[in-house]
């Protein structure tokens, strides 16, 4: 073997299973092999971690250095490239200063985290003129002592998660709440998994203090063998007893969040362009689509023109969580944003393009992309799910935007109801937003029709539909929606024969043989017959042929029909090869319908 000097190859701080092994040029089974024999069970879309890719790397003989992210070759960011910039402007220490922390409560279900997040924003909330406390808040800030605490509802995305992994999560800080008078449960166990996981800053509330049956002390002791370590019981982790109902040293957790903030340094570059993370987006009747954010470093001004996930514009309103307009937004700022052109996920980094152009071509670049890629996704998963009995039944591929999450909940919970023993309904793509340029062509390459709930078509992309046959279905009532899908795929059914029965005769003449066609004559002996009807030539108990009747006749006279008792003609032509009709045969005369077949 020569004595070559290692490959030195570049990852990323993650990397998916697929991606390590193109950058390796390794098949993919190669490296879930590699994976499986250091102790990884991990399949193609997993995430590795750097340490982890590049001990395999090794073992395939490559040196391995962490590709650092330039913010400039990348086009748009994910949650954990964004982590990564966030890590890196700490690193390099230039130009910061501090901002307000990013506070989110977690717990176990009905430990008081709505009623704590409720009680602080009572208490302490920076109401402005407009007043009334906006209802659905998913991000509010409060002052205390002249500084800023921002708290955000997190909503359980992915992305936010995928932030956390990366050190840097979408909150700086996380309040672990737990019932004084129900203890450490499972979902506080899972939380204190996933916080240890990704090292995250926390500081413990023991809430319902009030309560009779509250036992701090015991909460304590389940929360030391759960592994958190409080301060005073050797270990750094605050702790503070409070009750969120009754207004019980809710000042005081507050303290101990900004004396945290302080220890762990939490600060931003004010002068950099924004970035930030989406909480929410909805589409807004009068003003469009509208996302709430958190700016996580930099500032966001009006007129900037901005990325959000799959989304671009320009900023034409801030909104502070009071709905009040700002013109600017600085870093820790709760604040919603007017000027997308479609909603985005939560979970999108927002980030701050030189110019409207800049940021239209990069979505543009990534939408291809992405239809690209959700295609391979698509067809490698269905060929996996599609059971040996689906794999024979009509298909209808659909495409399902709606305006928010909750409608697409809605929506998808009502289409798993279809029955799938005659047809497959197949969502190739469902999102909250407006359909764009990725849903046309996805549909185009798909053969799938687009479903649209309460969203709008750009006229752009109506045109570009209608050129390429795509067909655009927009409702704004749920079930009209479920039984426009329901007729589609009702479409697809091969429809139901209904057979009526006429009646009988007796065959009592041959009169003419030709090579596709007879003339013969009979008697009803039951029923009757019209010209145009079919039948079935019974012999000997048996159904021997079919054909149909193409004229009638009464003696010399053409008629429509015959009656029980008449003596007939008929022009006889047979169907699936000739079969001769004999004195003695019976006919059996019947008519056939074919109905449309509806999946209920
Ligand atoms: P979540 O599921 O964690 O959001 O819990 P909630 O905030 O909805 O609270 C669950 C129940 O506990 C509600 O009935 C609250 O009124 C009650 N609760 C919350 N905090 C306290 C508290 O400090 N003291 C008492 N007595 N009840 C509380």
């Amino acid at each position: 073997m020569s004595e070559e000097s290692p490959t030195t190859i570049e990852i990323p701080s993650t990397i998916t299973v697929k991606a390590f092994a193109e950058k390796l040029e390794k098949p993919v089974p190669e490296i879930i092999t590699a994976l499986l024999k250091n102790g990884f069970l991990a399949g193609i879309n997993e995430t590795l971690d750097f340490e982890t890719a590049a001990l395999i790397a090794d073992e395939f003989g490559f040196q391995t250095l962490e590709e650092k992210i330039d913010e400039k070759r990348v086009d748009i960011l994910n949650p954990e490239q964004l982590a990564e910039i966030l890590k890196q402007e700490k690193e390099k220490n230039e130009n910061l200063q501090p901002r307000p922390p990013i506070v989110t409560i977690l717990g176990h279900v009905d430990h008081g985290k709505t009623t704590l997040l409720d009680a602080i924003r009572k208490t302490k909330v920076v109401e402005t003129e407009s007043g009334g406390i906006t209802q659905n808040i998913t991000a509010y800030q409060v002052e205390i002592k002249n500084r800023l605490i921002t708290f955000v509802d997190t909503p359980g995305h992915q992305a936010f998660s995928q932030m956390r992994a990366r050190g840097e999560g979408l909150a700086d800080i996380s309040v672990l709440i737990v019932a004084a008078d129900d203890g450490v449960k499972s979902q506080t166990k899972e939380v204190i998994k996933n916080l240890q996981k990704d090292k995250a800053p926390m500081i413990v509330a023991i809430n319902k203090i009030d309560k009779p049956g509250a036992n701090v002390e015991k909460v304590k002791g389940q929360l030391a063998d759960a592994g958190i370590l409080l301060e005073k019981r050797g270990g750094k982790i605050p702790v503070v007893e409070i009750s969120a109902k009754n207004k019980i040293n809710i000042e005081e957790l507050l303290e101990t969040i900004l004396l945290l903030a302080d220890i762990l340094k939490i600060t931003a570059d004010w002068k950099r362009k924004a970035l930030g993370v989406i909480l929410e987006s909805h589409l807004d009747q009068r003003k469009g689509a509208l996302a709430t954010a958190i700016i996580k470093t930099g500032t966001l001004n009006e007129g900037d023109s901005i990325i959000a996930g799959d989304s671009t514009g320009t900023v034409r309103q801030i909104l502070d969580f009071n709905k009040k307009r700002i013109i600017k937004a600085i870093p820790g700022s709760p604040i919603t944003v007017v000027g997308l052109d479609n909603v985005c996920k939560s979970g999108s980094v927002l980030q701050v393009e030189e110019s409207r152009r800049a940021a239209r071509r990069k979505t543009r670049r990534s939408r291809l992309e992405m239809a690209g890629n959700l295609l391979n996704e698509k067809v490698s998963v269905k060929r996996i799910n599609e059971s040996m009995e689906e794999k024979d039944l009509p298909k209808l591929n659909i495409i399902l935007k709606a305006d928010a999450e909750g409608s697409l909940e809605a929506i998808k919970q009502i289409l798993e109801t279809i029955p799938r023993d005659e047809a497959l309904l197949n969502i190739l793509s469902e999102k909250v937003g407006n359909i764009t340029e990725t849903d046309v062509q996805l549909a185009m390459a798909s053969g799938a029709l687009i479903h649209g709930f309460k969203v709008m078509v750009p006229s752009s992309i109506s045109q570009a539909a209608k050129k390429n046959g795509v067909v655009i279905k927009i409702s704004d009532v749920i079930y009209k929606m479920v039984d426009e899908i329901k007729e589609q795929l009702s479409d697809l059914l091969e429809p139901e024969i209904i057979r009526t029965d006429l009646g009988r005769m007796k065959v009592l003449a041959i009169f003419r043989t030709e090579k596709a066609k007879m003339i013969i004559g009979g008697k009803i002996t039951q029923g009757g017959v019209t010209k145009d009807s079919l039948l079935e030539i019974k012999r000997d108990k048996e159904i021997i042929g079919k054909g149909k009747v193409t004229q009638l006749k009464h003696g010399p006279k053409n008629i429509d029909e015959g009656k029980e008792g008449m003596e007939c003609g008929l022009t006889y032509i047979p169907k699936d090869g000739m079969v001769k009709i004999k004195e003695g045969d019976s006919l059996i005369f019947y008519l056939e319908k074919e109905e449309k077949r509806k999946i209920k």
